[in-house]
């Protein structure tokens, strides 16, 4: 009935060095920093600084631990080349010592600005993070080892506290792209689930669409690898049924442990497996819509799937039983079932099927085409030509 279940076993694999995952362990911050070293810049999301003295508390902890904390930046939107570049310039101000080491609290786009200010600290040769940009800079590559990294997510989604590269975005000219290098995963690893109690439910159910749509594409990727597979099929195992939950009861401890757990695997799996159609749109989304990044995949992972399913039917059907618990009868059968469970889960936490409702127009749909090609793109499990992307799209309008 259904193909074997792994994929071939000749692989690489990266991942953070270490990982504390845990309910309130963000006082716990101070004593891994100081195992990296004794100044930390730190870069925030603008939520954090609102949430309840959050900031504060690890602040305190980096102190009692003998780090001194310094702020050099705090972003509310994903990140900009000029965002890149003054978090660069302030940090170098400081004067880069050794002992020094970057701190990210926040979302995805706070832990992107700090990845790549932390690579561009010690890698001077070119004026902008744009010359080291794949597909649009110079070609420039991260030589020297970025200093070390400490990433806390307080959003569960982008899984950016795992991977190795930072996404940019320039609105002009439009492009969003990576800053990519091996020795950019962050060092240490810092979740505590309880930074994500004060997410609103929107938000929630976007950056939570994210993680599950990382974890889908990257199972099924082209590039797929035998221990992302098993990430992902622990992930999505925790995260299917738990997104309703934290999005209707953000207080829910259980739910929201689920959802940061799986959003940090969902990292760990693209960093090695690469991602697929949702993504690729959803880049071209951000740049030429402005549509965030987790509402962007949320509302193109439906159509993703159907557009592979003749060719990934097999491990669809394996979601399947795994979302709904049941035995199917036919492959074809599971896979339909799991296609209409993201359907109906997104339907339940209020993400809109239509590309007009998230404010996209028929005359955006030739840019969108030709935005979505290139990294994530490049990992769906079969080629999707401009002429079906643009059908795709069209219908979705
Ligand atoms: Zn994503």
């Amino acid at each position: 009935m259904l193909k074997p279940n792994l994929p071939q076993l000749d692989y690489e694999f990266f991942a953070p060095r270490r990982i504390r995952f845990g309910w309130g362990c963000r006082r716990e911050v101070g004593t891994l920093a100081a195992a990296l070293g004794t100044r930390a810049f730190v870069v925030s999301g603008s939520r954090t600084l609102a949430a309840g003295g959050a900031l504060d508390e690890i602040e305190q902890s980096l102190r009692d631990a003998g780090v001194t904390p310094l702020r050099i930046a705090n972003i509310s939107r994903e990140p900009e080349v000029a965002d890149v570049d003054e978090a660069v310039a302030t940090l170098r101000r400081h004067g880069i010592r050794a002992g020094d080491l970057v701190l990210a609290v926040g979302g995805g786009s706070a832990i992107d600005l700090a990845k790549a200010a932390a690579a561009l600290a010690t890698n001077s040769a070119g004026e902008s993070v744009r010359d080291y940009l794949e597909g649009v800079g110079r070609g420039l590559k991260i030589r020297n080892a970025p200093l070390p990294l400490v990433a806390m997510p307080t959003t569960a989604g982008t899984g950016s506290e795992a991977t190795k590269n930072s996404v940019i975005s320039s609105y002009d000219p439009p492009f969003k792209k990576s800053l990519r290098s091996d020795q950019m995963v962050p060092k240490i690893v810092l979740v505590d689930p309880e930074l994500t109690v004060g997410l609103p439910p929107a938000i929630t159910a976007h950056t939570g669409m994210d993680a599950i749509t990382q974890l889908i594409e990257s199972y099924i990727s082209r590039r797929s690898r035998p221990i992302p597979r098993a990430l992902c099929w622990q992930g999505l195992e925790l995260a299917l049924p738990a997104l309703v939950e934290a999005v209707e009861n953000g207080e829910s401890r259980p739910a929201r442990e689920k959802m940061a757990h799986a959003a940090l695997l969902s990292g760990m799996a693209l960093a090695n497996s690469g991602l697929g159609l949702a993504h690729g749109v959803a880049a071209a989304l951000g740049v030429h819509c402005r549509v965030p990044h987790g509402l962007a995949c949320a509302v193109m992972l439906p159509a993703a799937l159907r557009a592979n399913r003749e060719v990934c039917r097999d491990d669809l059907a394996r979601l399947g039983s795994l979302a709904s618990g049941l035995k199917f009868a036919s492959a074809n059968a599971a896979a339909d079932e799991f296609i209409d469970f993201i359907d109906e889960l997104s339907m339940r936490i209020g993400i809109p099927r239509r590309l007009s409702e998230i404010g996209v127009s028929a005359g955006q749909i030739p840019d969108l085409v030709r935005s979505s090609h290139g990294n994530s793109l490049d990992g769906n499990p079969r080629e999707i030509s401009d002429a079906e992307l643009e059908r795709i799209l069209k219908q979705m309008l």
